[in-house]
């Protein structure tokens, strides 16, 4: 028998052949012909070693490196992956998902390590460590201030995944907690562990990532939850009952351990009333709710559970759907032609068959995949073989008054038909699913669509608004995106996962750090304005990168601005505003004089602070956080004070030329009487000497 081995503190484990020893066990079963693929033995201890493990190892070799470091190997992790997916692919049509159901999950899962990896470098400083906002001044003369820094979790994170996306489910979640420094311990659901397992079992051989980074639970947690404390982090996918028995664990409780739940959720599609029958969205619509509903066989979180159209709609909406559906070809997802596979086992299909019957006593049946599974077509099913089930179209005729179709959640290729009469009862169905992942809105009437978006956004973690000016680029209603926030309130669990940079904060401790600015910006590594400037005979436009320092300054000469300088600005740039050219204009406007375009204040720093001969610095490439404070008007004098504010090595891609960093400065510009006049930051590629 194929043992579905445990990783545990850098061994494979398969409960009794090793350290580790055995309890229950649990046959895993082909979803497409009930053969057998493997056995899981659950551990019955060795928990404790494998937290200590992970917190210690691992948790101390993820802290050595820097954001950006963590964030590389995360892209390393991608590319080696990548390299392997058909093994991946295999496994993945066992759990009887299609080809492009596994590509969702496989490369989808791959994509989001890769995303991530990205958003990390080009979001987040270079450190161990991140800092977060701006420097807040507490205090009259500037002496004191504050500044938030989010540093790794001393523990791991433990992620309890469902069954319904073995890959996606995974790397959605290593990524951030990696990137953030936090090793993890993936607890796949058992049903489909063995596709989990083999891309756990890659990662290890990559050798990429410290060892004990990730580690891997096959079968029954033991006493996990017990051994958990205050640092670490609990992520759950899966059923409610599930998670609120494992969020009210009294250790949790005990020991305030996050815990994040994504959970059931009905999610909706509203067709708007301004769509007819011939709209183009009247088609996309249509489209969109067929594939949710075969997609992965409808075991997805974000799948369309409840259609809400204008009840004057509702027969061509009901004809064009169970058309659609009855003619999906169902089976052996190793067959190109098949659109749908089977459910991932035989226990999933018996539920949803229950979730269907309970729907029934308020619903009619449009499309019964449970009774009629014949009469669809269907490729490579054998009899009495597998966990196959046909789509199945309900229609609930009073959904305002009935709670089954919006608290039962058939997991599998159902949803419910529900008409509303005013825009404002269709707000109310979707609020009715007390909380959902998702909702998306197909319309092409902006007035529509703002209601609609300002009546459910609260019940909603995202919301997609689909017609003609996007579709051909939409990412679909059951696309969660790396970007974007993924989660939502009530009975979606109440968590947020994804969304960028939040993920990865998800697992940091967020600490307010007071204190002089020379104090903050010796543990930052960043310019704090106030901290003793650093100034040096030699230009800092002639250092290589190595050679500057955060709080390296330049204080330059100054130059007084003429009317010839305006005029010569406006001459070039066509820029003839009256403020700058208008003597009467000017003197009845805000600022009572003519005064120099802002734009000429920058161009003239520059002019201040460049240093013109060739040297490391390769090139500017922008300019963030530009404010105007004080106008400057003909003859005041400019000076800039140039300081180093922070620094990020850049990694050489093979077809650059230049081994560079970027280098951010601080740009104050001063006037006469010492008054700040503009303030900015300039992003500048500086070469490096070093070639690593
Ligand atoms: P589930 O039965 O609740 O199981 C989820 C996970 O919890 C599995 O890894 C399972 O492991 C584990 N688990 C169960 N009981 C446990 C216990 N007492 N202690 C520790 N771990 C335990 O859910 P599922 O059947 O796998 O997934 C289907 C459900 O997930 C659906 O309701 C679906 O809506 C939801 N889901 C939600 C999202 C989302 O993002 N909101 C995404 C996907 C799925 P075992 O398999 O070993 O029992």
């Amino acid at each position: 028998m194929n043992i579905i081995e445990s990783y545990i503190a850098g061994e494979w484990c398969a409960g009794g052949a090793s350290s580790f020893s055995g309890g229950q066990s649990q046959c895993l079963i082909n979803a497409v012909n009930d053969e057998v693929i493997g056995e899981v033995v659950s551990l019955s201890n060795g928990f404790d070693r494998m937290l200590e493990y992970g917190r210690s190892r691992a948790g101390y070799a993820l802290k050595q490196l820097t954001v950006h470091e963590r964030a590389e190997r995360i892209k390393q992790l991608a590319r080696y992956l990548l390299d392997r997916k058909e093994t991946f692919y295999q496994l993945s049509y066992m759990t009887g998902a299609t080809k492009a159901d596994s590509w969702v999950d496989i490369e989808g899962g791959i994509g989001t390590l890769f995303s991530y990896s990205g958003i990390a470098r080009r979001e987040l400083n270079d450190d161990s460590f991140i800092v977060e906002g701006a420097v807040e001044n507490l205090s009259a003369k500037g002496s004191f201030v504050g500044q938030h820094l989010l540093t790794s979790k001393d523990g791991i994170s433990l992620h309890i995944n469902a069954y319904n996306f073995p890959v996606w489910g995974m790397l959605e979640k290593i990524a951030p907690s990696l990137i953030a420094g936090v090793p993890v311990i993936v607890k796949p659901a058992t049903l489909t562990c063995y596709l989990t397992q083999a891309v756990v079992k890659a990662i290890v051989d990559s050798g990429i990532l410290p060892a004990g980074a990730v580690q891997l639970i096959c079968g029954g947690i033991g006493d996990t939850l017990e051994q958990l404390n205050e640092q670490d982090i609990v992520t759950f996918t899966g059923s409610a009952a599930t998670g609120h028995l494992l969020r009210a664990h009294q250790n949790i409780l005990a020991s305030n351990i996050p815990f994040t739940m994504e959970a059931d959720s009905l999610n909706c599609c509203i067709l708007a009333p301004d769509v007819t029958p011939e709209d183009i969205e009247f088609e996309l619509f249509i489209k969109e709710v067929v594939n949710e509903m075969i997609a992965k066989a409808g075991q997805k979180c974000t799948a369309i559970r409840r259609i809400i159209v204008p009840a004057s709609l509702m027969k061509v909406v009901s004809q064009q759907l169970a058309g659609r559906l009855q003619s999906v070809i169902i089976g052996d997802p190793l067959d190109a032609s098949v659109q749908m596979g089977a459910l991932a086992g035989r226990k999933q299909r018996d539920s949803v068959i229950s979730a269907i019957e309970k729907l029934r006593t308020v619903c009619c049946t449009l499309v019964d995949g449970v009774n009629q599974f014949s009469d669809f077509k269907s490729v490579g099913v054998l009899p009495d073989k597998g966990a196959f089930l046909a789509p199945t179209l309900l229609s609930c005729q009073d959904p305002l008054n009935s709670v089954e179709p919006h608290q039962i959640e058939a997991f599998g290729p159902v949803s419910c038909l529900m008409p509303y009469e005013e825009l404002d009862d269709a707000i109310r169905l979707a609020k009715m699913g007390k909380g959902s992942l998702v909702g998306s809105v197909f319309s092409h009437c902006h007035k529509n669509i703002t209601r609609l978006v300002f009546g459910v956004a609260s019940h909603h973690g995202r919301l997609l608004i689909n017609n003609r000016d996007c579709s051909a680029e939409s990412t679909g209603h059951g696309s969660p995106l790396p970007a974007l926030v993924h989660g939502g309130p009530g009975r979606a669990g109440g968590g947020e996962e994804l969304g960028g940079v939040r993920a990865i904060k998800h697992y940091m401790q967020r600490t307010a750090i007071q204190g002089s600015p020379d104090t903050l910006m010796a543990i930052t590594n960043q310019f704090v304005r106030g901290a003793k400037a650093k100034h040096d005979a030699i230009h800092p436009f002639k250092k290589y990168y190595e050679e500057l320092n955060v709080g390296d300054s330049l204080e330059t000469h100054r130059r007084t601005v003429t009317e010839t300088d305006i005029v010569n600005f406006g001459c070039l740039s066509g820029d003839h505003f009256y403020a700058h050219f208008d003597e009467i204009a000017a003197r009845d406007s805000f600022f009572e004089k003519r005064v120099a375009h802002g734009y000429f204040v920058i161009s003239a720093a520059a002019g201040l602070f460049v240093e013109p001969a060739k040297g490391p610095v390769i090139a500017n490439y922008g300019i963030d956080h530009l404010r105007f404070i004080e106008p400057v008007a003909i003859g005041d004098t400019i000076q800039v004070n140039l300081t180093v504010k922070r620094k990020t090595k850049k990694t050489k891609r093979p077809e650059e030329r230049y081994f560079t960093g970027v280098v951010v400065w601080d740009v104050e510009v001063l006037n006469q009487q010492q008054e700040i006049v503009a303030l900015y930051d300039i992003l500048t590629l500086v070469e490096r000497k070093n070639r690593d």
